[in-house]
């Protein structure tokens, strides 16, 4: 006998006869053998139609109030659903958040879950009944006990806790689309069904994924090891599963708050090829990396900064054996890239730099938390560490520093994210997904209907799939002082504004004004953040003395994801080549180990998301076809 979770979508409990048919899966799926708990959104497009009527009566509703109307909608789902299973003769109880005990926060419209009470619902699940409860919702601690919701989209997350809390075998996301594709469907036609996904993957898309599955619940998946299924509530194919790692203890108090970063990780292995003063123009990078990726060097942080006037840099690390190799290669493209006039010798400048180390702070609870790569920044400066490279994704933050101070900033980390030594390294990637897969394995021989067993460790692709994310901004601040505490005093600023920061990107070249070394850092926002968080800057720069804020709002970043691309020479060149063969030109670039993000002009957004898919053969046999 399993214990199971199941979600159902707003289309799928769209109409009674849907609601209907949903009561005939449950149905089943307790005749099975199993325990049941369903978590429902509210019908159809009933949360639209609620927002609506609210803006009919104000501009800028009351947020308690919005949480009151919007709490409205599932309630009417899950008895109806609750209604539809007694007439099947199921026994079947609906429940709201507040009846259940789901504890948030008293942040309205965006509360996050602090803890789950699980009496009750085990109470009914012993009589017999299946459970079903109200999605998105919340109630806060007492005295007020005030109605919250999570978000819009937050029904996935309270099924994810939901499982989490009663330590369910899995949890399954009934939805509208057969489970998650390797990339957007209405951009990219050809887009392939994923059988499995890990859980740092579908965070690394969630730009891709977020349409699909709460960014929110795959952060609670993975932190708790809750096996996850996305699949279509039309069919009985199997879907897509997101695999986690075997959870590490952790306490279900705070469940959505504590514990954002979970690991502290190192690297004093790597050297730093810089080549200063590329022609920003298309191909270069592609040219750079495919000759790397011919040696077969691996390569690991790439970071491009925004141009300066009309050249680029471009910096990445290797490991310090490969150093040799790495910088022969750009010391032979460099004379061949094309002369610059801005440079005195006519040539891009190649840049070496041994003895770095890499230090990253690694969890799942980053999203939308600007406050936590603020804390990281502000921990080195405090260290006196100065930072040299800053590259971010989804699940990690990484700063390149001198390795000299490697020791001090890795035990100033583990203090401030209160990290145990002890956890260090138990949860790398790839060995993480094996325990996911052991997880999962072990506990399918009991289950009906099975989880479907996981393919494979490695994917086949090193690209798992291809995200486009057109609603971000890029800005940037010239000539910051390149001293400790300057990102820190940045990014913190925004942290302070609630302004969540995606890429990161400090300048490799330094230029020494008023006798202090400075260099620019760029980064991208959300686009409605955008015009709010420049004004804010601009007024810091001015009483910093830091340089000129610059905002470009008509970017695109596209990304490409996969946990396989670790330790395989090639991903990123192949990426770049792909943008390079349709002139698209490259604006920034940013990786992690199963990352590598490009921002290139808005207008080029859709193609380049097209051609980086089927380069990586993402489209399967059918060649897809691109409009020029
Ligand atoms: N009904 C809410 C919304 O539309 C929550 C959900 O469906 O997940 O956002
Ligand atoms: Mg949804």
């Amino acid at each position: 006998m399993a214990l199971i979770v199941q979600k159902y979508g707003g289309t799928s409990v769209g109409s009674v006869e849907r609601i209907q048919a949903v009561a005939q899966r449950v149905y089943k799926t307790v005749k099975a053998g199993n325990l049941l708990v369903v978590v429902l959104s509210a019908m159809g497009k009933t949360t639209d139609g609620l927002i609506k009527l609210a803006h009919e009566i104000s501009k800028n509703p009351n947020r308690r109030e919005m949480d009151m109307l919007l709490s409205t909608g599932e309630q009417i789902s899950i008895a109806l659903l609750s209604m539809a299973l007694q007439e099947l003769e199921q026994p079947a109880i609906s429940l709201t958040g507040a009846q259940v005990g789901i504890v948030t926060e008293a942040e309205h419209t965006r509360a996050r879950i602090l803890d789950i009470a699980t009496e009750r619902i085990h109470r009914h699940l012993n009589e017999g009944k299946v459970v079903v409860v109200a999605g998105f919702q919340g109630i806060t601690n007492s005295p007020e006990w005030e109605i919250t919701t999570l978000g819009r989209g937050g029904s996935d997350t309270s099924s994810v806790a939901i499982a989490a809390a009663l330590r369910a075998n899995y949890c399954e996301i009934y939805t509208d689309v057969p489970g998650i594709l390797t990339t957007d469907p209405r951009l990219v036609p050809e887009a392939q069904l994923m059988d499995e996904i890990t859980s740092d993957e579908m965070l690394e898309l969630a730009s891709l994924g977020a349409k699909v599955l709460h960014p929110r619940a795959v952060e609670i998946a993975r932190n708790y090891g809750v096996p996850l299924l996305v699949r279509s509530s039309w069919t009985d194919d199997p879907g897509t599963l997101v695999i986690s790692p075997l959870p590490q203890p952790r306490s279900l108090i705070n469940l959505e708050i504590a514990g954002s970063v979970d690991d502290v990780e190192f690297d004093t292995d790597q050297a730093r090829v810089a080549l200063l003063r590329v022609p920003d123009r298309p191909g270069v990078a592609a040219r750079l990396f495919g000759e790397i990726a011919r040696l077969d060097v691996d390569i690991d942080l790439i970071i491009q900064s925004i141009h300066e006037g009309n050249t680029n840099d471009i910096a990445f690390t290797v490991s310090s054996d490969s150093l040799n190799r790495a910088e022969a290669v750009a010391s032979a493209i460099a004379p061949v890239l094309g002369s610059q006039p801005t440079t005195a010798t006519g040539v891009a400048e190649v840049m070496v730099q041994q003895n770095i180390a890499k230090v990253s702070i690694v969890g799942a609870g980053m999203i939308g938390r600007p406050g936590v790569a603020a804390k990281m920044f502000a921990t080195l400066a405090e260290a006196g560490v100065n930072i040299q490279m800053i590259s971010t994704s989804e699940v990690k933050v990484s700063c390149v520093i001198d390795s000299l101070d490697c020791d001090r900033a890795v035990f100033a980390l583990r203090q401030a994210f209160e990290i145990e030594v002890a956890g260090v390294g138990n949860r790398e990637w790839g060995v993480g997904g094996v325990g996911g897969v052991g997880e999962v394995t072990s506990s399918s021989s009991s289950l009906s209907p099975p989880l479907p067993t996981p393919h494979s460790l490695l994917p086949v692709s090193p690209v798992r799939g291809v995200a486009l994310d057109m609603h971000q901004a890029r800005l940037a601040i010239r000539q910051l002082p390149d001293r400790p505490g300057t990102a820190a005093k940045l990014f913190g600023l925004l942290a302070q504004h609630n302004i969540s920061v995606d890429m990161i990107i400090q300048s490799q070249r330094c230029g020494v004004i008023d006798s202090v070394p400075r260099r620019d850092i760029a980064f991208t926002v959300a686009c409605i953040d955008a015009e709010e968080a420049k004004d804010m800057l601009a007024q810091a720069a001015a009483e910093f003395g830091w340089g000129e804020v610059v905002l470009e709002a008509a970017i695109a970043k596209v990304s490409v994801v996969g946990a396989a691309m670790v330790k395989q020479p090639g991903v990123a060149a192949k990426m770049f080549e792909a943008l390079a063969k349709h002139q698209i030109n490259i604006q920034m670039i940013a990786t992690s180990e199963i990352k590598i993000s490009c921002v290139v002009a808005q207008e080029h957004g859709v193609k380049a998301l097209q051609v980086i898919h089927n380069a990586f053969g993402l489209a399967g046999s059918e060649k897809i076809q691109v409009s020029a």
